[in-house]
């Protein structure tokens, strides 16, 4: 007890529901569940741990790994400064803790996360220990079970931290292959890519009770749409409601429910199949000394040195060419497929069979517009959750048919409204990352405008990533960073360079395999020489991909996310 804590704060807590003073030892007794209301407070990963396994069954995995701030990130305070702390207050080496246990004598791998540790957010230290978790179920054929709290992606380790929600999505595809159940469990909160991964694209989803779970948090809603919200909105309750979860369970309930799920799918657990392991790769060295990107030069041949906020302006241009113009200019014969035959025809995303250079191909891109009207009528390339149906619908029939996918992704980000969430927008995200991972035909991606976070990953897990010069790929918008990291929103343009967005930063860090450059003005300067290198480049990288075989594309794609997690566990190994 520190000096200046009164004794009464360290016996009594206030309800967050009803402002009854609670005996803590009695709160505690009633797992943190309010005797007067019912309000379930949030518990930390090691209490989560305890209410649900066997007593004396937990085993944590090992959650070290090399530290490391794979962007130099810097807000108001350096992004290590803001780790050590958050190390201090929880006593956590990072926002989630696995385990091998059993619940009710049946074993499983457990990863919970916790909140109060940087609000439970998504880097790669996460995605590479829940990752390994899911592995070690797979190698023991026994049942993932997630419990997840996060407000999103880890915005300070930038695009890096979005690529994890295709890693740990892709292990989570491996168990389903294996015929392993994964269970998740949302607690309050769970938000953005967390909602949009593995806390949706699991077998089965608990919300308990008093959970808010959704793509897009309350706020960035209320701000873009100017409305109230419904009663309820994204609460459990409004979750079971638009079929977005199994059950709501009161945490008394949690442990044997869990126990009756288990023994239910225990017992026709298939015998063991010959999986493919994906290895770990072995880590890299910063890719930057290894593999310089031949550095972007201006007309005249000096290197131009071009500051990211100009770049996210250019990105965003209204002249520059859309998708819809690029399949008039760089494929031939495109004829357009419409509808998720779920109810619904998203005008954000377009798609449809097309050729490049004489090959049949499928093409899935983003649709914005170069006037306010078309911008609106595309609803500014935001796809609903019937978009990334309808691409999820086209990705499986190109697989079947076997053409190859190429998508072309230009969106500030999904669709952050209220219809959105009530029509299951993190799940419909969640099944294309992971059903990309795993698409048994060649996926080329290009970024050619705006990759905004989830909704651009929704359209880019893919063999080969390319990205025009002046584009931009993030997890979050440099406007909406600044808003939460900096005092005010007009840090817009710091955030931008703290987040390394451009295509030259994001080669160097692997997550784009190359640079398309644009003619000397831009693309929107000059639209059918763009379109030119643009069909140059993906004839040159789409061709190798045909000639492999689709059970090693995926294995080879696999590892090419695998590898995000590994990288920020092998930078600066040596160093500390
Ligand atoms: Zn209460």
């Amino acid at each position: 007890m520190t000096a200046t804590a009164p004794r009464e704060e360290q016996l009594w807590s206030r309800c967050a529901g009803c402002a009854s003073l609670l005996y803590r030892k009695r709160l505690r007794r009633n797992l943190d569940v309010c005797p007067e209301c019912g309000e379930h407070a949030r518990l930390g990963a090691p209490e989560r741990l305890r209410q649900l396994v066997d007593p004396g069954s937990l085993r944590p995995l090992a959650d070290r790994l090399p530290e490391a701030d794979p962007i130099d990130f810097v807000d108001v305070v350096p992004y290590p400064h803001r780790l050590t702390a958050a190390r201090a207050s929880t006593g956590l080496v990072e926002a989630v803790v696995c385990a091998t246990a059993t619940i009710g004598g049946h074993p499983v791998v457990m990863a919970v996360m916790d909140f109060r540790f940087l609000g439970g957010s998504l880097g790669c230290a996460v995605g590479e220990l829940i990752t390994r978790a899911a592995e070690r179920a797979l190698d023991d054929r026994v049942p993932l079970v997630l419990v997840t709290a996060s407000g999103g992606a880890r915005m300070q380790e930038g695009v890096l931290s979005l690529m994890q929600m295709a890693t740990v999505s892709q292990a989570i595809a491996a168990l389903r292959e294996a015929g392993l159940l994964t269970v998740s469990v949302l607690t309050d909160p769970t938000y953005g890519g967390v909602a949009a991964s593995f806390a949706t694209n699991t077998d089965l989803v608990l919300a308990e009770s008093g959970a808010r779970m959704g793509f897009a948090g309350p706020r960035v809603i209320r701000q873009v749409t100017g409305r109230a919200l419904p009663e309820g909105f994204q609460t459990a309750d409004f979750l079971l409601r638009h079929g977005q979860v199994d059950m709501v369970v009161q945490r008394r309930s949690l442990r044997g429910r869990l126990m009756a799920l288990l023994a239910a799918t225990r017992a026709g657990r298939p015998a063991r199949p010959s999986v493919p392991r994906q290895e770990p790769p072995p880590h890299r060295e910063r890719l930057a000394e290894e593999e310089p990107s031949p550095p972007t030069t201006e007309a005249d041949g000096t290197p131009a040195v071009r500051d990211a906020w100009d770049t996210v302006r250019m990105a965003r241009h209204p002249g520059r060419p859309t998708t819809l113009d690029y399949l008039d200019s760089v494929f031939d014969g495109f004829v357009e497929l419409h509808g998720d035959r779920l109810g619904g025809d998203c005008p954000a995303i377009v798609g449809g069979v097309a050729r490049l250079a004489g090959r049949h191909v499928m093409v899935i891109g983003h649709q914005k517009g170069h006037t306010t009207a078309e911008l609106v009528a595309r609803n500014f390339g935001m796809a609903s959750p019937a978009g990334h149906r309808k691409a999820l619908r086209l990705m499986r029939l190109a697989a079947r048919l076997g053409l190859p996918v190429v998508t072309l992704v230009d969106t500030p980000g999904a669709d952050p409204g209220v219809s959105a969430e009530e029509h299951g927008q993190a799940a419909a995200i969640a099944e294309n990352i992971l059903t990309l991972t795993v698409l048994p035909t060649p996926v080329l991606a290009v970024i050619t405008g705006e990759g905004g976070s989830g909704g651009a990953l929704a359209l880019a897990v893919a063999d080969r990533v390319l990205m025009l010069e002046n584009a931009v790929y993030s997890v979050i918008s440099p406007e909406g960073c600044a808003a939460i990291l900096w005092p005010d929103r007009s840090a817009a343009p710091q955030a931008a360079r703290a987040l390394r967005l451009s295509a030259p930063d994001l080669r160097r860090l692997g997550v784009v395999d190359e640079v398309v450059p644009e003619p000397p003005a831009a693309a929107h300067d000059d639209p059918a020489e763009t379109a030119l290198r643009l069909r140059a480049a993906l004839v040159a990288n789409l061709l190798p991909l045909l000639d492999v075989p689709p059970a090693m594309l995926v294995r080879l794609r696999r590892q090419r996310f695998r590898r995000f997690g590994a990288t920020r566990a092998g930078q600066r190994a040596g160093a500390r």
